[in-house]
């Protein structure tokens, strides 16, 4: 990337999809000129979450077209505006699901950007950035991005960049409930789908110290479940015996959340990241819920930028990685099937070199 002028637009490149129905496709677009308190980021490796895929196919709600997905990017600086004080060029630096907020209200104090309470977190696609007016955001499946200082996490030169991109959306989703339910050594906590996030629960819980348990929908990952350290691993929540601190569930489709909370411990808690389509939205009965009380069921929405830097120091300190497979940009429509078809391992990365 030579010649970069500031202050003009930043050509990128990247795949898109035109339409819910649409495969990727090769797209020219361009970023917002670099502000004082931008970074722009040449980007190295991009995830492929599942919440990309619930995006892109306009399962939450009416997508924004061309869509270019991917909020677990990781990168390196290539140019700062001139008040920027967290990088220099040539850093390496990382970008999750959000790249801006209004700063000013409670939340964004309390760096839980993701509740800005203006209604001002931008999410790092599929959002208009009222920031830059209203111009569709455009993520990570593409040569580059231009963020505010303030949403970009400090990757250190050592770190392997494939296996950091998942941290920024798949590491700080597990890691942030973890820590909301003061998870602690001897806890018995259960994983209820064992994909992208469900797999990073799972290493995070046992590294605290808990007994984990998965739940998937059948025996494919067992044999990595086991030798990641878990203590058991069912393909059914009927006739459990064991009784759960914490469930977190991950998983992307319709399910009965009923079956999950009869396995907690009175006082346990049920933490919810897993956003399966509006249309098959699981529902929580009000009579179960109150009849079988002393139980808390809560949501969970990625984390904010300072835990989302505790968590990637963690991450980095410990070697908790995610199980991944870097794919080229040819690979992502492949990619998408084989996650919504059970194929799928863990993650997917994207290799951007592999975007000519
Ligand atoms: P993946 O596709 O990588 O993993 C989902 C896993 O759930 C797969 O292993 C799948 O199994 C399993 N699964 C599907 N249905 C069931 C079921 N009924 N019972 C048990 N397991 C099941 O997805 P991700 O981990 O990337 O994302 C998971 C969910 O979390 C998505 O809905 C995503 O949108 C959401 N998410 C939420 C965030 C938040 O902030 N709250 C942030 C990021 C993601 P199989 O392999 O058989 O398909
Ligand atoms: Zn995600």
């Amino acid at each position: 990337m030579q010649n970069i002028n500031l202050n003009d637009r930043i050509p990128a490149k990247g795949f898109a999809v035109f339409s819910k129905t649409d495969t990727f496709k090769p797209f020219a677009f361009s970023r917002h000129p670099v502000g004082a308190n931008d970074i722009l980021i040449e980007i190295l490796y991009a995830g492929i979450c599942h919440s990309d895929i619930h995006s892109a196919r306009s399962e939450w709600k009416e997508g924004i077209y061309p869509m270019v997905p991917g909020h677990e990017i990781a990168g390196r600086v290539v140019a700062v505006g001139a008040k920027v004080t967290k990088f220099k060029v040539g850093d390496y630096a990382g970008v999750g699901c959000m790249v801006n907020s209004c700063g000013e209200c409670e939340a964004c104090k309390k760096s839980q950007e993701q509740f800005c309470q203006k209604k001002q977190t931008i999410f790092t696609y599929d959002c208009l950035d009222c920031f830059h007016d209203n111009e569709p955001t455009y993520g990570g499946y593409s040569n580059n991005i231009v963020v505010s200082e303030k949403f970009a996490i400090n990757v250190p030169k050592d770190a392997p960049l494939d296996k950091v991109a998942p941290l920024l959306c798949a590491g700080i989703t597990t890691y942030a409930p973890l820590k909301f339910s003061n998870v602690k050594a001897g806890d018995k906590v259960a994983v209820a789908g064992f994909g992208g996030l469900g797999s990073m629960a799972v290493k995070y819980a046992i590294k605290m110290g808990a007994e984990v348990y998965v739940f998937a929908r059948n025996e494919l990952k067992k044999q990595d479940a086991l030798d990641m350290g878990v203590s058991g691993f069912y393909t059914s929540t009927r006739g459990v015996k064991e009784r759960f601190d914490l469930i977190i569930s991950t998983i992307p489709t319709a399910y009965d959340v009923h079956s999950y909370l009869n396995l907690l411990k009175f006082g346990g808690e049920m933490a919810i990241v897993g956003l399966p389509p509006r249309e098959c939205s699981p529902k929580i009965d009000t009579m179960s819920l109150v009849f079988d009380a002393g139980k808390k069921v809560y949501g969970s929405l990625i984390g904010g930028i300072a835990q989302t830097q505790e968590m990637l120091d963690f991450s980095l300190k410990h070697k908790i990685y995610p199980e991944i497979e870097v794919i080229s940009v040819e690979q992502i429509n492949e990619a998408y099937e084989k996650l919504t078809n059970g194929k799928a391992r863990f993650r997917y990365v994207i290799d951007m070199k592999t975007l000519q």
